[in-house]
């Protein structure tokens, strides 16, 4: 099953789109199967749990971490994390860098945009992120690598709304593109509900759970 939602969704994505397979709270033998059937690029929104999986799984996996950060865990994924997707603040910005030094990285990072119009999503304004990628104190930072921007729309069905917030992001990320930031080429979007929409307005990086795996069953 999971091998078979994987490639209906692969066959439909542009190939200028990469796909995430988000599986958090998923066995082991999920994303197993998941790579045998040739995805490489897993994403997960616990540390712990991401670094367990890493130590058990085979070693040619790209791991993105897409969940909220703690900066006190980050030094727990700095050895092999491929990319982070949720970085909301100058602060976390630095620990990263901090402790992508320590193994001689340089870690790959989006910005979080908050875009959706409910209050407990989280993610910067969009002058916060101009306001932080046109510092100078980010040029300090040797060890990290902006390449772009991660939003999460609304929970909602309404097509028009996701749609302009959708827009907005990618507006965003051309204007900051346009000004002239290097190596500025992600603009991850879409998840299971929206990521076709999410396409259409412009998404390179798509996070997609449910819809691979199914529905994921939260123990409290
Ligand atoms: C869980 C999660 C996803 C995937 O959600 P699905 O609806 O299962 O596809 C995508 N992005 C983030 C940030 C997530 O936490």
């Amino acid at each position: 099953m999971i091998a078979e939602n994987l490639i209906n969704i692969k066959n439909k994505l542009p190939e200028n789109v990469t796909l995430v397979a988000v599986s958090k709270t998923k066995p082991i033998s999920d994303l197993q199967e998941a790579y045998n059937a040739g995805q490489r690029i897993f994403g997960e929104n616990k540390i712990q749990e991401m670094v367990t999986k890493y130590d058990e799984l085979p070693k040619d996996i790209e791991w993105h971490m897409i969940g909220h950060l703690q900066r006190n865990k980050v030094k727990y994924m700095a050895h092999f994390v491929s990319l982070i997707h949720g970085v909301d603040s100058f602060k976390t910005l630095k620990e990263i860098d901090k402790q992508a030094k320590k193994h001689d990285r340089v870690i790959n990072c989006l910005l979080q945009a908050r875009i959706a119009k409910e209050e407990t999503k989280f993610g910067l304004t969009f002058q916060e992120i101009k306001n932080i990628l046109f510092s100078e104190e980010i040029k300090e930072l040797k060890n990290i690598n902006v390449v772009g921007l991660m939003g999460m729309a609304t929970f909602t069905d309404d097509q028009e709304q996701l749609k302009s917030e959708f827009n907005d992001l990618k507006a965003l990320f051309n204007e900051i593109n346009i000004s002239g930031k290097d190596k500025f080429t992600t603009l991850s979007m879409g998840m299971s509900g929206d990521y076709q929409l999410a396409i259409d307005c412009g998404s390179t990086m798509v996070r997609i759970g449910s819809s691979i795996f199914g529905n994921r069953n939260y123990k409290i």
